[in-house]
């Protein structure tokens, strides 16, 4: 433990921390949330809870839940699914490596999910939040959460600058957030201090002054609260232009399944042409990749479609412009395309833009 941390952690006093926690609980008594998985300790069904959301607000969260428990209702069930199937079910959800990893770990579970809080962190897709939450949560294991919200409360209760994306950051808030654990009770203070985070302790704007812990939080007294938690890096974001088209004969047209290692990994899209920049229409169809699909679609019509879009993601920002190419005669073997038919489509897990763009086309068609 450096000397950092050291100092930090002497800095507490036992009448803080339980001061700390009585408040805590008292607010969490009165603002908790109802949460559906809040009312069981099946670890299965906590774990799914965690995985669905990470990245996720929980009104969106809680619908998925629903429909995916219901679906499958056991770690045996999920283990014994598909990846198109589990995919589909988390169509619309984003970060679709969560959904694969759900599916490896449940796998590998052998339909026994594990009890001690190093083999349920040995699974695929479990970082130390989600242990610590599964763990605490199902069995009532004293592991700390340290998750957004609990870096946010922590940094202000205690005008902490160490940035948070730092490995000093990192260890000295997991080593704060395991010293302040209400350890007689970790299930309910990990979900009173994330709750905490959630309602009162918001990143913009938060409300002070109806704060149960307005006079004894540091950054409040010091007017820091709106440059908490510091962070040293921002994220680099990366712009996309994604050129896809919709290749059609009467009702049939062709999809295909990303598998590269990139976004949306086992999800189908349509013909795709990436380009390094936004290109015109004219730029785009002098492409020699374009003039071969041409060749092959000979006497086809290119549409150019009005449902440019441009689509947000944590790290990536995707441009994406779509054609229509309207085949006349037969739709040929085209690379590794599979043709469908229109009513076939609901088989298929689709990114939330390519699925925008069908459910209009489908509806236009008929
Ligand atoms: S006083 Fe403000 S900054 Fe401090 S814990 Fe409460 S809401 Fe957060």
């Amino acid at each position: 433990m450096s000397n950092g941390i050291i100092a930090i952690l002497l800095y507490f006093s036992f009448s803080i921390m339980s001061l700390f926690s009585t408040t805590l609980l008292d607010w969490y008594d009165k603002n908790k949330r109802d949460l559906p998985w809040r009312q069981t300790t099946d670890p299965y069904k906590i774990w799914l809870s965690e995985i669905i959301l990470q990245q996720t607000r929980v009104v969106q969260g809680s619908a998925y839940y629903e429909r995916f428990l219901c679906r499958f209702p056991s770690l045996q069930s999920l283990a014994e699914a598909s990846e198109d199937e589990v995919l589909k079910y988390w169509q619309g959800l984003g970060y679709y490596s969560r959904a694969r990893n759900l599916l490896i770990a449940a796998r590998s579970m052998n339909g026994v999910f594990p009890t001690t809080y190093d083999q349920v962190r040995s699974l695929k897709g479990v970082g130390d939040y989600t242990a610590a939450a599964i763990c605490s949560f199902a069995y009532r294991m004293p592991h700390a959460v340290v998750d957004g919200n609990v870096y946010r409360v922590l940094a202000r209760y205690f005008d902490i600058e160490v940035p948070i994306d730092s490995t000093l950051g990192k260890r000295t808030f997991k080593a704060m957030a395991e010293e302040m654990l209400d350890t007689s009770r970790p299930d309910i203070y990990n979900q009173a201090i994330m709750d905490f985070g959630a309602l009162q302790c918001v990143p913009q704007n938060p409300d002070c002054n109806n704060c149960p812990f307005r006079d004894n939080c540091m950054a409040h007294k010091k007017n820091t609260v709106s440059s908490l938690p510091f962070k040293q890096n921002k994220t680099k974001v990366r712009e996309r232009f994604f050129n896809y088209f919709f290749i059609s004969n009467n009702d049939y047209f062709y999809i295909h399944k990303r598998d590269d290692n990139d976004i949306w990994k086992g999800m189908y899209q349509l013909p795709l042409i990436e380009t390094s920049l936004q290109l015109s229409t004219a730029a785009l169809i002098e492409m020699p990749v374009y003039l071969q699909w041409k060749d092959k679609f000979e006497g086809s019509d290119l549409i150019v479609c009005q449902y440019g879009m441009k689509h947000i993601l944590s790290h990536q920002i995707l441009y994406i412009n779509l054609y229509e190419l309207s085949i006349k005669g037969e739709m040929p073997i085209f690379d590794n395309y599979i043709k469908i038919h229109k009513d076939e489509i609901d088989r298929y897990a689709l990114p939330r833009p390519i699925e925008v763009f069908i459910e209009k086309k489908l509806h236009r068609l008929g």
